[in-house]
This record gives C-alpha cells, structure tokens and sequence, in this order.
C-alpha cells in the first residue's frame, strides 16, 4: 500500500507545487484584457505628399475616422467582421477623398472601372469583381457574388449583368467623377507622353489626390476574420487592366489566422501574391503578423510599391508600408485607436 507520507511521494508533491508556482509565473497577469474584436482600415499608400493644405489634411483624417467609427460601432454592437469590413469600405467608397467608388481614378479612356473583393475568413468564401462602371458600391455587390452565386470572380459585362439581378444600388458612370482624379488623369497624360517613369506610383508624387484604393481587415467577437478592399485601380489603365485588388490571394485575403488588404502598385502585389503569402508567413513559417508584413515589404517588394493592413486570430494590429505614406486607421475592443497617413508622426 502507498502511503502519502512516504518521503517519495513527499517529493512529488514539493516539485509539483513548485512547478505550477512557477508556470504561473510565466504566464500572463491574469488582469491583462485580451481583444475581443479589431480593426483596421487603409485608403490607399504611396508619395503622399505633408505639403497638403491642413484643410485637406483634416478632410483626411475627418474621413478616416468616419470610416474607423463607423466599423467600430459594427464590432462593439457583436456585429460579425464581415459586416464591419463591408460597412467600412462602403463608407470610404462614398468618400470621393479616396480612390474607390465616388472619387475613382481615370482609365486611359476617360472612363471609370472598378475593383472589389471581400472575403470571409471563418468559411473561406469570397467574392470578386473586376471591371465595374455602374455599381455605386462595388464591395457589397462583391459580397452578393459571395453569398448568392454560385462562383467568386465576375468581370466587365458579367459583372454589370450580374448586378442587374441584385437589388444593389445603380448609377452612370460619371458619378464617380472628381475635379481632382479629372485633373490628376490631365497631367498624367502630359506626364505618359514625355518618359514613362518606371513606378507608375512615383508619377507627379507632389499630387496627394492620386492614391486611395480602400480597404478593411476585422475580427469581430466570435473570433472570425474578414477582409474587403475596394479601388478605381490605377490612374491611366489600360482598358480591360486588372490590379491586384480583386485577385483574392493577393490583394484580400482571410481565412482562421489572418486578414490582410493591399494597397499599392497591383502588378507588384500580384506577383509576391502577397495577401495570401502573409497569412502563409504566420500560419507555416512561425512568423507574427507584423514580421510577415515586413518580410514582404522589405525583402519582395521594393521601396514605394505598398502598404498593407492586417490582423490576427489574436486580435494583433499592422498597418505598415514601403512609400512615405499610407492613409490608415485601427480601433480595438481596449479601445486603442490610432488614425495616420504619414510614416512618422
Ligand atoms: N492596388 C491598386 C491597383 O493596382 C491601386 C492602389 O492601391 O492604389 O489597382
């Protein structure tokens, strides 16, 4: 028979206590709250220039943090991210600061053309489109191709012909039409005629209304993921031009551990697949958010090519970019909120 007081046992016990005191000590104080749900929010990176007018600058951050409050309301009401990341970039489309919906970029015929996927990182749907003139907001037609259709990626005619099956609001084309992105596509063309430069982003980088493709990364309480971007695209495209924004993998991604949107040259973000490859970085390679993010910066892309913003299954927040400077913003449950455009300020 064994004896609880045998001086074995005795032993036993001492080196047992000993070790739950100390592996209470490595943990975390138990009064540090975690994140419950997170956010984060771009409206575009590249040569932004701090010789703005304070007037605009204050446009700018009014309008981010417009956008910023109006997913936090989704998130801290038990809203899913999904809906949080719709909300947002919604509203950043019906600001005509930003490239995206009202305020998009020129094609090199004049014309508007949009981009827009969303994607739900807790089943892993999406949906995508390429090529849109008529839909005021791209991202929530993108979320009815999720839902409703059978497939994740409509472009040009499709797209326009899927939409007249949905009740998502119409327009002409030439509501997304801006006084600036028509006077940023004038001297982009008197620019493209000369010498093209080689990073069609450092064109007229003095210009602070060039940028502004939107996007959105959530976790919401149940602990899913999302992610939505949404864009004009490129000043001048090319008819039929495709940028990374749509291609899911590489400028919207989600699944269980990451959410990420892009922003930046598309061609670039296209060919490090870059979205997918961060999530890849966590998931596979034992890297955290904010050091898959610098790899991609740092070590695949080159300087003033993107910014991305993400987040993690723990709640982790990071906007980071390669150019000067990247319109963002972030709000948590612990009710951290932060709204930039420049890298130091
Ligand atoms: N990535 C977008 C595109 O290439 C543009 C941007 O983010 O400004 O279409």
């Amino acid at each position: 028979m064994i004896h609880l007081s045998h001086p074995k046992f005795q032993i036993l016990i001492i080196a047992s206590i000993l070790t739950g005191l100390f592996l209470a000590g490595c943990s975390e104080p138990a009064n540090e709250e975690s994140v419950e749900w997170a956010l984060a929010l771009h409206g575009g990176a590249g040569a932004i220039s701090q010789e703005m007018p304070d007037s605009v600058k204050n446009q700018y951050y009014d309008g981010l943090e417009q956008a910023v409050r109006t997913g936090e309301i989704v998130l801290r009401e038990g809203g899913s991210a999904l809906d949080a990341v719709e909300q947002v970039v919604r509203n950043l489309e019906n600001n005509p600061l930003f490239n995206a919906g009202k305020g998009a970029v020129f094609t090199k015929e004049g014309r508007h053309e949009l981009d827009a996927a969303i994607m739900d990182g807790s089943t892993m749907q999406a949906g995508a489109l390429t090529g849109l003139t008529t839909v005021k907001n791209p991202v929530s037609l993108a979320r009815v191709v999720m839902q409703e259709s059978d497939h994740i990626f409509f472009s040009g005619q499709g797209a326009e012909q899927f939409a007249d099956e949905t009740n998502v609001e119409r327009v002409e084309n030439d509501h997304f039409f801006t006084q600036n992105r028509y006077d940023q596509w004038q001297r982009s063309n008197n620019q493209t005629s000369s010498a093209a430069p080689e990073n069609p982003r450092t064109l007229s980088s003095h210009n602070s209304y060039k940028f502004g493709t939107v996007g959105a990364v959530a976790i919401d309480t149940d602990g899913h993921l999302a992610a939505a971007t949404s864009t004009g695209g490129m000043t001048n495209k090319q008819f039929g031009r495709v940028g990374d924004v749509p291609i899911i993998g590489s400028g919207t991604f989600a699944n269980h551990v990451a959410a990420v949107s892009a922003t930046g040259w598309g061609e670039k973000i296209m060919q490090q697949v870059s979205a997918n490859t961060i999530a890849n970085l966590v998931e596979f390679g034992g890297y955290s958010l904010e050091e898959a993010v610098d790899f991609l910066l740092e070590e695949r892309l080159q300087p003033d090519e993107a910014g991305f913003i993400a987040v993690d299954s723990d709640g982790n927040i990071v906007m980071k970019m390669n150019t000067p400077g990247m319109y963002r913003g972030s709000v948590n449950s612990l009710g951290e909120t932060e709204i930039k455009i420049w890298t130091e300020e």
